[in-house]
């Protein structure tokens, strides 16, 4: 299909705007959600509007009934097989802030923790340490360790109580298990190579020594006194949106891993502070760099962490006002806009979850003749014109409305 898609993209004018509500999909709520969901119990006038001129849909991330990390959700969503390519979250972390990876490098992501006087964890994120400390400690690990045999090291904060880390040399293999044990209680895990391959082999040997210089470098920190590597992985061969849909894409997202996949297919980051979640700086950056682009992917993360802690209000919020904010984009006039999910996270399970997300299309060829009293719900959504597809069909879908794809065969 990809390849089907490819020799039919073709370069024009118009754009389309992807906005992507992390984990925006919800089950309907007892008590406080009075049998709604989220979507449905949100005052929403301007999607409301919208959705009577929309076509709207259900969309399985990447099948029926799996559940689907962001990294998967999105990569099905830029039409990209999320079982076809596995991108270390490693990688997606190192590209995010803005690092170069060499073909030959393995990056991880790690976390400060603390450990107690017998080394076991009692803090998994080091009482999520703040940004500015983070620097400082990474700093401070940058000087004592530049090397450990002939790989160079590169250890770089990202946010809170993250950092990203780069090894450099010949011969190194990516498949190395996580040391994160996922739970306080007991010892970081050691390094261990996931294949027997010998560049394997080779980074575990360098990281686990890696491991041992940080935490005798940490020894004085009161609590970022070790730390957890988890996501190694090497820069996957994956073809970029230029290439595959002809298209010029920019990503405004706040989080490193959501830039990072972005910049992995092509994307260009534009320029918005790590962290900020603020729509009005995003929907700006969108505003400044219309002429520049032809797609844009438009990432808010706050839905997921709202679904995440189990806070039904928060989420409904963060719908309302996303909807106050969403003129401004209908004022830029894309020729195709859809708004969506990369997966459901809801309220009542804490967590991602494998139930479809709710789709809403907007261009000028869409079909007539749905329901002229739908709003943008999961309800609605089941009864849509689009029906229910997987995600990775959405970007024919989006480049169709935009008039980028030719016709096949004569
Ligand atoms: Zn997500």
């Amino acid at each position: 299909m990809q390849e089907l898609v490819k020799s039919l993209a073709q370069k024009t004018d118009s754009k389309i705007v992807l906005i992507v509500l992390d984990g925006l999909g919800d089950l309907p709520a007892e008590g406080e959600g009075g049998g709604k969901t989220p979507l449905e119990a949100a005052r929403t006038p301007n999607l409301d509007r919208l959705a009577k001129e929309a076509a709207l849909g259900l969309m399985d991330p990447i099948a029926r009934g799996i559940t689907p990390g962001s990294g998967p959700g999105h990569l099905g969503l830029f039409g990209y097989d999320p079982l076809q390519y596995e991108v270390g979250r490693g990688v997606l972390e190192a590209l995010g802030i803005g690092l170069d990876l060499e073909p030959e490098d393995v990056a991880a992501r790690g976390n400060f923790a603390t450990v107690d006087e017998n080394g076991v964890l009692t803090d998994r994120r080091a009482g999520r340490l703040p940004t500015d400390e983070n620097k400082r400690i990474c700093a401070k690990l940058q000087r004592q360790i530049k090397k450990i045999e002939d790989v160079a090291i590169q250890i770089e904060p990202v946010m809170d109580h993250r950092f990203a880390v780069i090894f450099r040399g010949p011969g190194l293999g990516g498949a190395v298990a996580d040391t994160d044990p996922q739970k306080t209680g007991l010892p970081p895990l050691p390094v261990t190579a996931l294949a027997q391959d010998r560049g394997s082999r080779k980074t575990a040997r360098i990281a686990e020594r890696f491991v041992f210089q940080a935490m005798a470098a940490l020894k004085d920190e009161v609590k970022a006194n070790a730390v957890l590597l988890r996501g190694f992985g090497k820069l996957p061969q994956i073809p970029k949106m230029q290439d595959l849909y002809k298209l010029t894409p920019a990503v405004i997202a706040g989080y490193p891993m959501y830039r990072g996949l972005a910049r992995l297919i092509g994307m260009e980051i534009l320029p918005l502070e790590l962290g900020n979640e603020s729509l009005e700086e995003k929907l700006r950056l969108l505003r400044e760099n219309w002429g520049r682009f032809d797609f844009f992917f438009v990432h808010i993360k706050r839905t997921d962490s709202a679904g995440e802690d189990g806070d039904f209000a928060r989420k409904a919020k963060l719908i309302e006002e996303f909807d106050a904010h969403l003129p401004k984009v209908l004022e830029l006039k894309p020729d195709v806009l859809a708004i969506t999910a990369d997966h459901s996270t809801p309220v009542p399970l804490k967590s991602h979850s494998w139930h479809p997300v709710p789709l809403l299309l907007h261009s000028r060829y869409i079909w007539p003749g749905g329901n002229r009293d739908q709003r943008f719900t999961e309800r609605d959504c089941r009864s849509g014109g689009l029906g229910r597809f997987q995600a990775i069909e959405l970007m024919p879908e989006l480049l169709a409305h935009a008039l980028k794809l030719q016709k096949f065969g004569a």
